[in-house]
């Protein structure tokens, strides 16, 4: 692991705001253009990627690679070219005045640019161990995962389009998918419903929640879900190798609400397909604005985007 570094001069060229693969690869582009890039890290460093265990879809590594490993090489690559990392969250951003300030509780940072690199958290159930269960046997994330599953039997919580087809994809690998839902109803599209009602892999378990989550991950994982109907309140077990939570994805941009454009489930809209936003010298890449494909190869893609786009505005700006 690479030591935290000093802490970072209040003003900035370029400030970046996440520390996942789209706010890194930014930090790399941004750094070798000599433009001494900060990353406000967020108090999760790594985003998303550090919650998964093995990434075997990201190319270059052809043996595949642990989540947060890969992260910590994303992050020395950063550093090498002299990125300052920021341990801690926004906690607010004044974008009215330019340079833009962002304060990280007492610190205030001012900057030409900023690039909003804050990710998606999926939604999770609430329950006590599931974060602990994270990565053996509960995930948020059938394509990372599902391949681990293979010929077992598995879960999906949710009743719209993202449970339905991680449910879909599941059965590429697993003997039996379960999908468990609060009502009788789906909220999915009419096509991913009957696509899935015709899948003989799946089955629906209708009114029922995951009321426990039954597992040690020192002893193998998940093993057991207890669920309750949510009309006759019933408990009942059901023994399980996985479980797949899918009840939506927020993008992390509440800060960010009323001073950039949203669309209307909170991600940033960026425009002429880049990575540009409604205030110039704003630029947003990975999950913050991508509903669609969210995976770790497109975030720095967009990252890699979003800090030629900023250093082309400095450019123009500066001459
Ligand atoms: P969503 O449409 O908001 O559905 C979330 C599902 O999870 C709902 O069925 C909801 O139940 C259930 N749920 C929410 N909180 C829960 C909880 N605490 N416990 C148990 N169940 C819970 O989210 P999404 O499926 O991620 O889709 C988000 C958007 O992306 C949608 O607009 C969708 O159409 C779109 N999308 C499209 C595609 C596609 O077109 N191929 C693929 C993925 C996503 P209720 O139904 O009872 O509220």
């Amino acid at each position: 692991m690479i030591a935290r570094m000093a802490a970072a001069p209040t003003s900035h060229r370029v400030l970046i705001l996440g520390s996942g693969p789209a706010g890194l690869t930014a930090a790399i582009y941004a750094a070798r253009a000599n433009l001494e890039p900060t990353v406000i890290e967020g108090t999760q460093p790594g985003g998303q990627l550090t919650i998964t265990t093995d990434v075997e879809n990201y190319p270059g590594f052809a043996d595949g690679i642990l989540g947060p490993e890969m992260m910590d090489i994303f992050r020395k690559q950063a550093a090498r070219f002299g990125t300052t990392f920021v341990f801690g969250d926004v906690t607010q951003v004044d974008l009215g005045r330019h340079p833009f300030e962002v304060h990280v509780g007492p610190e205030l940072h001012r900057t030409e640019t900023l690039i909003v690199a804050t990710g998606a958290s999926a939604k999770l159930l609430g329950l006590p161990n599931e974060h602990a269960l994270m990565g053996y046997g509960v995930s948020a994330c059938a394509t990372c995962d599902g391949f681990f599953f293979k010929d077992k039997d598995v879960a999906v919580v949710g009743g719209g389009d993202t449970a339905l087809e991680e449910a879909m994809y599941l059965t590429r690998h697993a003997a039996h998918v379960r999908v468990i839902h609060r009502r009788d109803q789906l909220r999915g599209s009419k096509i991913l419903q009957e696509r899935a009602a015709r899948n003989p892999k799946i089955e629906f378990v209708w009114n029922a929640v995951v009321a426990e989550l039954v597992g040690d991950p020192q002893q193998g994982g998940l093993k057991t879900l207890v669920l309750e109907d949510t009309k006759t309140h019933e408990r009942r077990e059901l023994p399980i190798d996985g479980l797949f939570v899918a009840i939506g994805h927020e993008p992390n941009t509440r800060l960010f609400t009323g001073r950039l454009d949203l669309d209307e489930r909170g991600y940033i809209r960026t425009r002429d397909r880049g990575t540009m936003t409604n205030v110039a010298g704003v630029f947003a890449c990975g999950d913050a604005q991508d509903p669609t494909y969210r995976q770790a190869v497109t975030a720095a893609g967009s990252g890699c985007m979003a800090a030629i786009d900023a250093e082309r505005w400095l450019e123009a700006r500066h001459g």
